[in-house]
């Protein structure tokens, strides 16, 4: 179902949205990156391709996990509708956007570690986190009501995307971060220092393995 459609200021395909909170579209057919300017959609960028390294997801892709949450064991059923790739000096990692059906008003995105899946989702409530120069590993930091354990920073890159993304995606743009662990609950959070300086805290929800995903419908067509 789409939410909103416009045609690639690059190639003029009608474009798709499925997601309402969507900065940026990469074209499925020229690659063009569009971004949002309040209005309208306006080509910006140079075209990038990531190549594939046989991951098992794809922006389009409908699928399901199960996964643990207060004890229950329950299917959560998803679509894929982007994809950020993110260099730093040992390499590139990708992270996926879902809608997770049922919580659709969230943004969950999903991060592919040697095997190992982490479903983060992003805090809307954001506490006032500092400034990326300012954090040290090994640091304790309270914000507001939450107090973290610094355990890695690193510099970063955005070196594309794919589909829809709910921030300004431009290849090149210094994309640094911050990782730790929120004390009491012991949960995984990471901070991620977007373009327009903007921050986003995210909070892992669920730590999944391949096998808790299920992969049956076929890849959608540029549908996304
Ligand atoms: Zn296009």
């Amino acid at each position: 179902m789409a939410f909103k459609e416009f045609n690639c200021p690059s190639c003029g395909a009608l474009l798709k949205l499925e997601y309402r909170f969507t900065e940026t579209v990469i074209c499925p057919f020229c690659q063009q990156s569009s971004h949002w300017t309040g209005e309208n959609f306006e080509a910006k960028g140079e075209k990038v391709i990531l190549a594939d390294y046989g991951s098992k997801f794809s922006v389009g892709l409908q699928a399901s996990f199960w996964g643990t949450k207060l004890g229950e064991r329950k299917e959560y059923k998803f679509k894929v509708l982007g994809r950020v790739r993110f260099e730093y000096n040992d390499g590139f990692w990708d992270e996926w956007l879902l809608r997770v059906e049922g919580y659709e008003q969230n943004e969950y995105w999903l991060q592919e570690d040697e095997g190992e899946f982490f479903l983060f989702k992003k805090f809307d409530n954001l506490p006032s986190v500092n400034e990326y120069s300012e954090l040290e590993v090994g640091m304790y930091v309270d914000w507001e009501d939450y107090k973290m354990f610094i355990s890695e920073k690193a510099k970063a890159q955005i070196s594309g995307g794919e589909g829809e993304l709910p921030f300004r995606v431009i290849p090149g743009e210094q994309c640094d971060f911050v990782d730790g662990i929120l004390l009491k609950e012991a949960i995984p959070v990471s901070i991620e220092y977007l373009p327009d300086n903007k921050k986003a805290f995210y909070v892992t929800i669920f730590n999944l393995d391949i096998n808790d995903f299920v992969f049956t419908e076929k890849k959608q067509e540029n549908v996304y």
